[in-house]
C-alpha cells in the first residue's frame, strides 16, 4: 500500500474577518502499511483533515498526495473513509452484501457476491450477513460492515474517523482488535482518528498530536506515550492513565 502525505496543508472556513482556520499548516505521513494515530480534543482540525483528504471539503494550501500522486476524486478512489456513523457509509435501503459488492471491481455478480463474502469473513462477520440490512446489526457489526466496504473498494489507504467513539467499551475492544489484525493480515495503511488518546495507542505504531489546527507532537508510538513533549500531550495522557479500552 502506498503512502498518504499532507504537505503544508492550511484549510480555512469562511471568508475574511469571519474566517477561521481549521487546519493550519499540517504536514504528516502515512508510511505504507502503517497505522498512524491522528489525536486531539474535539474541534481540533481531526475531521476536517481528513475530510480534505477525501475531497469532501476543500484546501486553502498545501497539497494532499497519495503515491505521490494528487488523490482523484473521480474513478477508482485510493483513499476510503469509515466515519463515526456506519450510516454515512452503509444505506439502510441496500442489504450487507450489495451495500460491499457495490464498491468492488466490476466482475460477474457471482464472483461479486462471493468476494462480498469472504470480506466479511475478514472482518469476522458470518457471510450469511449478507443478506441482512444495517438496522439488524449492532453497532459494533455495523463498523466491521463499514470496513469490509472499504476494503472492497481496494484502497491505498484506508482513513478510519472515531470508528469507535459511539460504542460501547467492550465493543470498542473488539473493534480495536479486529484494526490490528487487519493490519498485520493485510498491511493495511490507516490514518487512525481519534479524540482518545487510549483508543490510538491500541492500534498505532505512529502517533500525531494535534492543537487548535496545528500538529503539537509526533513521533512514534512508544516514544510520544512514554515521554511527551508537549505539555497539551501530557494532558491527553494524563486523562487516560489507567484507562486501556482496547484491553477491556
Ligand atoms: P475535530 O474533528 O478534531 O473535532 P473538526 O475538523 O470537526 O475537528 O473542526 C475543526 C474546527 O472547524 C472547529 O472549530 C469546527 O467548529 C470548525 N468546523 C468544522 N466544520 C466546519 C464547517 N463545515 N464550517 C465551518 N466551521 C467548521
Ligand atoms: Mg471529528
Amino acid at each position: 500500500m502506498s503512502e498518504l502525505s499532507f504537505d503544508g496543508v492550511t484549510i480555512r472556513y469562511g471568508h475574511g474577518r469571519h474566517s477561521l482556520t481549521a487546519v493550519d499548516d499540517v504536514s504528516l505521513t502515512v508510511p505504507g502499511g502503517e497505522i498512524v494515530g491522528l489525536v486531539g480534543e474535539s474541534g481540533s482540525g481531526k475531521s476536517t483533515l481528513a475530510r480534505a483528504a477525501v475531497g469532501l471539503t476543500p484546501v486553502t494550501s498545501g497539497r494532499i498526495t497519495v503515491g505521490g500522486q494528487p488523490v482523484p476524486t473521480r474513478g477508482r478512489r485510493p483513499l476510503q473513509m469509515v466515519f463515526q456513523d456506519p450510516y454515512l457509509s452503509l444505506n439502510p435501503r441496500m442489504s450487507i452484501g450489495q451495500s460491499i459488492a457495490e464498491l468492488l471491481p466490476p466482475s460477474s455478480r457471482a464472483d461479486r457476491a462471493a468476494e462480498a463474502r469472504r470480506l466479511l469473513e475478514l472482518v469476522d462477520l458470518a457471510p450469511n450477513r449478507a443478506q441482512q440490512f444495517p438496522s439488524q446489526l449492532s453497532g459494533g457489526q455495523r463498523q466491521r460492515v463499514a470496513l469490509a466496504r472499504a476494503l472492497a473498494a481496494r484502497p491505498e489507504v484506508i482513513i478510519a474517523d472515531e470508528i469507535t467513539s459511539a460504542l460501547d467499551v467492550s465493543v470498542q475492544g473488539t473493534v480495536l482488535n479486529l484494526i490490528r489484525d487487519l493490519q498485520s493480515q493485510l498491511g493495511l495503511s490507516m490514518l487512525f482518528i481519534s479524540h482518545n488518546l487510549a483508543v490510538v495507542r491500541y492500534v498505532a505504531t505512529r502517533v500525531v498530536v494535534m492543537y487548535r489546527g496545528r500538529i503539537v507532537e509526533h513521533g512514534a508510538a512508544a516514544d510520544v506515550l512514554e515521554e511527551p513533549q508537549h505539555p497539551y500531550t501530557r494532558e491527553l495522557l494524563s486523562s487516560v492513565n489507567g484507562r486501556t479500552p482496547g484491553a477491556a
